[in-house]
């Protein structure tokens, strides 16, 4: 079979950018990866042929050879035809914040060992650090791998034996019936070796408690509710097994004066009857500071008046949001005698005409109920 064009199996064109490219592979890999589509090899095979193209067009390198000889430039390069792509570069497309959507948790078997726990820590930002992201550093409390002993739990100058019930299997035949049936070794707990004489710093278990300083970069335009997955910063394996997953779940502070509807950011700002009336010029707050926003007269109550590009980045993509400033029209309380004789004077002075949409309400009023 003839390998398809890599610029088409990404469906961009041949100049398009480097984010292009991700972006792309981003949206076509979401769709066919295969824990997504269980069984489908159809599926398997447009991810594989998607790994492939993206490994080639996200390297400047790759790239220009390919550009230039096009897939027999590729096989000169070695490793393209065979077809092997254990490593694909999915994980550092998404980075870590999908790292989970694929559910599961991770826990890939085979090899030796169990496989640490996954650990999950909340963690609170501002929400202007939500909005553009922040380094942080975190104390995570986990297990290590004890240092007396290097998490084999026997005594320094002692190694653990291999089980005599199982032979070091971890596992025991028994009879059932006809059937043949294995179970965990009750002897070893299916760990297939025994410790004769304990570590005492860890009491045999191969770790200690701890604290892990650990350094994060939370990406601008996170939400409340987002996981970041810090692959293999959870609780380190037994014997020998590969460490669990860290996620960090964040929760963002609600703000003063903002709230954030996607990427928009929403500010309400009351003004006054005559500021309204007669038209101002006001200091809109946003993020980075206030800018200033006309007012023309005759502005309702409700207007919205938008501030482009002033909201939230996008997460892990392009651009930002609008900021969208909402103005309410604040009826005065609390008025002075004088307050009160020049708004009745107003009142008296103004006639209909100055209120077009009242006058238009009370008409079709007038046209329902006579
Ligand atoms: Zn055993
Ligand atoms: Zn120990």
């Amino acid at each position: 079979m003839s390998k398809r064009d890599y610029y088409d199996v990404l469906a961009v064109n041949r100049n398009a950018s480097e984010t292009e490219i991700k972006k792309a592979y981003r949206k076509l890999a979401l769709k066919c990866h295969p824990d997504k589509n269980p069984g489908d090899e159809q599926a398997e095979e447009r991810f594989k042929e998607l790994s492939e193209a993206y490994s080639v067009l996200s390297d400047g390198q790759k790239r220009a050879l390919y550009d230039q000889y096009g897939h027999a430039g590729m096989d000169q390069q070695g490793g393209f035809s065979s077809g092997g792509f254990g490593g694909t570069p999915f994980e550092d497309v998404f980075g870590d914040i999908f790292g989970d959507i694929f559910g599961g948790g991770g826990g890939r078997r085979g090899g030796r060992g169990r496989r640490g726990d996954d650990l999950r820590y909340n963690l609170t930002i501002a929400f202007e650090e939500a909005a553009f992201g922040i380094e942080t550093k975190i104390q995570l409390p986990r297990h290590q791998t004890c240092e007396s002993c290097n998490g084999s739990g026997a005594k320094p100058g002692t190694s653990p034996e291999t089980c005599r019930t199982c032979a070091g299997a971890g596992q025991v035949r028994f009879q059932q019936g006809f059937f043949s049936l294995t179970r965990p070794c009750p002897d070893c707990h299916g760990e297939g070796k025994k410790i004769a004489d304990p570590c005492t710093a860890c009491r045999g278990t191969g770790l200690t408690r701890g604290q892990k300083t650990l350094s994060l970069n939370i990406p601008a335009g996170v939400e409340s509710g987002n996981r970041l997955k810090m692959s293999g910063e959870g609780e380190p394996g037994a014997q020998g097994g590969p460490p669990g997953d860290l996620y960090v779940v964040i929760t963002v502070k609600e703000h003063s004066i903002f709230q954030r509807e996607g990427n928009d950011l929403i500010c309400e700002i009351p003004i006054s009857f005559p500021q309204a009336a007669l038209g101002c010029e006001l200091e809109a707050p946003t993020l980075e500071g206030k800018v200033k926003l006309k007012i023309p007269a005759g502005t309702q109550s409700g207007k919205i008046f938008k501030l482009n590009g002033k909201g939230i980045p996008v997460l892990q993509g392009y651009g930002r949001g609008d900021e969208l400033v909402v103005v309410r029209v604040e009826t005065p309380t609390k008025l002075t005698a004088r307050q009160k004789a020049l708004l009745d004077e107003f009142a008296q002075e103004a006639g209909e005409e100055i209120h077009p949409m009242g006058k238009s309400f009370f008409d079709k009023v007038k046209e329902l109920f006579g």
